[in-house]
């Protein structure tokens, strides 16, 4: 996926703030941060989204659900963190490279969403 900025960030191609790195994963700080730790954990293999994804991806997303927590720890979110992964143009998904947001700080994140 050529055009895909993630997998750029994830090849190295585009700069970013890396946390972690593996044969699986990439993490990095999020550019446009929404609370004081505010990171991505993203597959190194392209998969637009949770509704794209398939079995053979069961692997590397389990992976990945352990390392967010691993690096919310390194990243001092003891008391706890959000998990967000926004799919499609309902769950306000910009980046269509599948994500894992982890954001947290001294302040509670707030309500999980707002009731319509
Ligand atoms: P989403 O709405 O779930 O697709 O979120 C996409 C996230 O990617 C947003 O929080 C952006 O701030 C973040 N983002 C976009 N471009 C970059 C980049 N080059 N480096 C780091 N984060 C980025
Ligand atoms: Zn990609």
């Amino acid at each position: 996926m050529v055009a895909c900025i993630f997998c750029k960030i994830a090849a190295g191609e585009i700069p970013s703030k890396k946390i972690y790195e593996d044969e699986d994963m990439f993490a990095f700080h999020d550019i446009n941060p929404v609370r004081p730790v505010h990171f991505l954990l993203i597959p190194k293999r392209h998969v637009g989204s949770l509704y794209d994804v398939d079995a053979s991806y069961q692997a590397v997303l389990g992976k990945m659900m352990i390392k967010a927590g691993d690096l919310a720890r390194k990243q001092g979110l003891n008391d706890g963190f959000r998990t967000i992964v926004n799919t499609g143009k309902i769950g306000g998904q910009e980046v269509y490279h599948l994500h894992i947001h982890v954001m947290g700080g001294p302040e509670p994140v707030g309500p999980m969403v707002y009731r319509v």
